[in-house]
C-alpha cells in the first residue's frame, strides 16, 4: 500500500455460492482487481489470498488491543497487519490505539463503518489520516470496505484511502447484456433476424484502442484513425472440445487488462 498507489481487493466472493467463489475472485483478479480473500479464489489464480481480521475477533476477545495483539502473535511473519478500527469506538481513537498496540508492524488500518454510522466518509478518513500522522504514523495505510462501488473507490481514494475491498459490488456487479447467435452453418450464411450473417473478426489498433469489425475472411483493415496495423482480436481458444489456443496464466491476463484499461484513460 504505497502512497499514490491504491490496492483493490476482492471480497466478493465471501458471499458467492462455493461452487461459483473461485470463477468470481478469476474474473475479479483477471479483471484487474490487486487479490482475492477466499482461499479457492486464491488458488484458482495461482497467488496468497489477501485479507484482514473479521469484527468476529474483537468481538470473541471483548477487547480491541488484546484482539489486534494476539492476531499479530499468531499470524504469519508475511501476513499484512491489517487491524481493523471501528467496531465499538470512534474510528481515530481505534485507529491510534491500533498503531500504539502493534508499532511498526502495523502496515494499515481497515475501517468498515457501517453505512448508518459513517456521516462523510470521506471525512472520516481524513480525520484518521490526520490523527496517524500527527503521531508519526504515517506508514501506516488506510484501507476501507463495506458497500463500496467504484465511484465510492473514486471519492475515497481522493480523500486519502491507500486499499479497498469491494464485495457486493463485485458478487452482484450489473449485468453485461450479451448473447450467442449461430450466423455461419459449414460456410452457408444464417443468422436470425436482427443478428449480422456470416464469420466475423474483430480488429483492434492496440494504440489507439479502436475496434473495425469485418467479414472473416477479409484482409487486415488499417486502423481508422491513425492508420496503423490492426490486429485479430479472436483468437480460437476451443476447437472440437479440445483446447487450441495459450491459455496465459492469470496474472498475465490481469496484465493484459490493466494495460489496455491504461490505454483507454490516456485517450
Ligand atoms: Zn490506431
Amino acid at each position: 500500500m504505497a502512497a499514490g498507489e491504491k490496492d483493490v481487493v476482492a471480497f466478493g466472493a465471501r458471499r458467492a455460492h462455493p461452487a461459483l467463489a473461485p470463477a468470481l475472485d478469476r474474473a475479479a483478479y483477471v479483471g484487474g482487481l490487486d487479490g482475492v480473500s477466499t482461499l479457492r479464489g486464491a488458488e484458482a489464480i495461482g497467488e496468497e489470498p489477501i485479507g484482514t481480521m473479521p469484527h468476529a475477533l474483537m468481538i470473541v476477545f471483548g477487547d480491541q488491543v488484546e484482539a489486534w495483539r494476539a492476531y499479530d502473535e499468531v499470524m504469519p511473519h508475511g501476513v499484512p497487519r491489517v487491524a481493523l478500527v471501528d467496531t465499538y469506538f470512534d474510528e481515530k481513537v481505534e485507529a491510534v490505539r491500533a498503531a500504539e498496540a502493534i508499532g511498526e508492524r502495523l502496515k494499515a488500518v481497515r475501517l468498515d463503518t457501517p453505512g448508518s454510522r459513517r456521516g462523510s466518509f470521506p471525512e472520516i478518513i481524513r480525520e484518521v489520516r490526520w490523527e496517524l500522522d500527527l503521531r508519526g504514523f504515517n506508514d501506516v495505510g488506510i484501507f476501507v470496505s463495506g458497500g463500496l462501488d467504484e465511484e465510492a473507490v473514486r471519492r475515497l481514494g481522493d480523500a486519502g484511502a491507500d486499499g479497498f475491498g469491494v464485495g457486493t459490488y463485485v458478487s452482484c456487479a450489473p449485468a453485461v447484456d450479451f448473447a450467442l447467435d449461430i450466423v455461419e452453418v459449414e460456410g452457408r450464411l444464417a443468422a436470425k433476424r436482427g443478428k449480422l450473417s456470416g464469420r466475423k473478426q474483430v480488429w483492434r489498433c492496440h494504440r489507439c484502442m479502436v475496434d473495425v469489425v469485418h467479414p472473416y475472411e477479409r484482409a487486415p483493415p488499417k486502423c481508422p484513425t491513425c492508420n496503423g496495423e490492426m490486429k485479430a482480436a479472436l483468437q480460437p481458444l476451443i476447437n472440437n472440445g479440445e483446447i487450441v489456443g495459450d491459455l496465459k496464466p492469470p496474472r498475465e491476463i490481469r496484465e493484459f487488462a490493466l494495460d489496455q484499461i491504461r490505454k483507454i484513460e490516456r485517450l
